[in-house]
């Protein structure tokens, strides 16, 4: 991998006022590349480094997989929005939110209680598990990649991710990721090749140690 992190794919304005230049810039600039500058001090020059960014998430273990997954992890975050975005959506995850969440609203409301309840730092995401639409929350750096559950959608709940725009509500974070943030598009893209036959049911949370 070449340690370089993936460009926003948007200005660093572009999605005020739901998240300012100012929160962009730091949470971009600051913990994202941050994370990349500990990963490259880390496995900079050992074989690790001549692997892609996912493997190393899926076969590392302590600091580099933490700080793998991180770097995973906000790229993707980044790329789950896009200015404009949020609202329902319509199509394949439309028919799948009906089918798997209680349509949109229900998708939103596990959507924001599961990243609110969640204790501490972590993620809170939109996956396919056996086949269905879930909402799960991992702690810390981990990320779904780690498992064969394929992700749609994240939604960072550090607090540096909220912090300078939303001080201590979280909650209102989440209502305007919905609302106003999520690139469906990029989720349905995401859902192409992925199949959703349905299946087993399974608890909310998906506990990893690793
Ligand atoms: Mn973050």
């Amino acid at each position: 991998m070449d340690f370089e992190v993936a460009p926003l794919p948007y200005e660093k304005n572009a999605l005020s006022p739901a998240l300012s230049e100012h929160a962009v810039e730091v949470h971009y600039e600051k913990h994202h590349k941050g994370y990349m500058a500990k990963l490259k001090a880390a496995i900079g020059g050992t074989p690790q480094g001549q692997r892609s960014l996912e493997e190393i998430v899926q076969g590392a273990s302590g600091t580099l997989l933490n700080n793998a997954a991180q770097v995973w992890n906000h790229t993707f975050f980044w790329e789950s929005m896009k200015p404009g975005g949020g609202g329902a959506p319509s199509g394949r995850v439309a028919e799948l939110f009906e089918r798997d969440l209680g349509g949109y609203d229900g998708f939103r409301e596990a959507f924001i209680d599961s990243g609110v309840k969640h204790f501490a730092s972590g993620w809170v995401w939109l996956v396919v598990h056996r086949g269905m639409l879930r909402v799960v929350t991992t702690p810390n750096a981990l990320s779904p990649i780690m498992t064969s559950t394929p992700p749609l959608l994240t939604a960072d709940l550090w607090e540096h991710a909220y912090y300078i725009d939303y001080e201590n509500r979280r909650e209102a974070f989440l209502e305007t990721f919905c609302d106003q943030l999520i690139d469906w598009d990029r989720v349905a893209a995401r859902l192409e090749g992925v199949p959703t036959p349905g299946g087993e049911e399974f608890a909310d949370t998906i506990v990893m140690n690793k």
